[in-house]
């Protein structure tokens, strides 16, 4: 009988997730910013929460500019959410709408290099089809 030799190991990239910041962890009526007493998207967030006792590398990426950084930074921190990176757009990206979509796009693409996406979470339909043209599932948080 022919046994079975182990598979070789395997070449997987290590897991990541991916959430937007307003609408997706904060609730905030897009396209406002969140408020600093913003609540929680609850499944959201405790979706995050679980993951951050797993070796899974959690990215925030928002479509904020960088002086927008502490007011996140802050609402993150005050409801006890971990993550690893925090990726927001230079301040000197062109604004509108279209840009953030691409931006958001264009930081996954950079992150499919050395991570598996396992979903990307955005209330922005715009921004879940282009994640998705990556072949990363997304998920509505609304
Ligand atoms: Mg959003």
């Amino acid at each position: 009988m022919a046994t079975l030799s182990p598979d070789p190991p395997s070449p997987e990239k290590p897991k990541a997730v991916a959430f937007d910041f307003d609408g997706t962890l904060a609730a905030a009526p897009w396209p406002s910013y969140a408020s600093p007493a913003a609540d929680e998207v609850p499944a959201m967030c405790d979706l995050l929460r679980v993951l951050a006792d797993t070796p899974v590398t959690v990215y925030v990426i928002s479509g904020r500019e960088e002086s927008q950084r502490d007011p996140v930074v802050s609402w993150l921190r005050q409801h006890g959410l971990a993550y690893d990176e925090l990726i927001l757009r230079p301040d000197d990206d062109t604004p509108g709408p279209v840009a953030v979509a691409t931006y958001k796009h264009t930081r996954l693409k950079e992150i499919l290099k050395s991570h598996q996406v396992l979903l990307f979470a955005d209330d922005r339909p715009d921004a879940r089809r282009l994640a998705h043209q990556l072949g990363i599932p997304t998920v509505d948080p609304t």
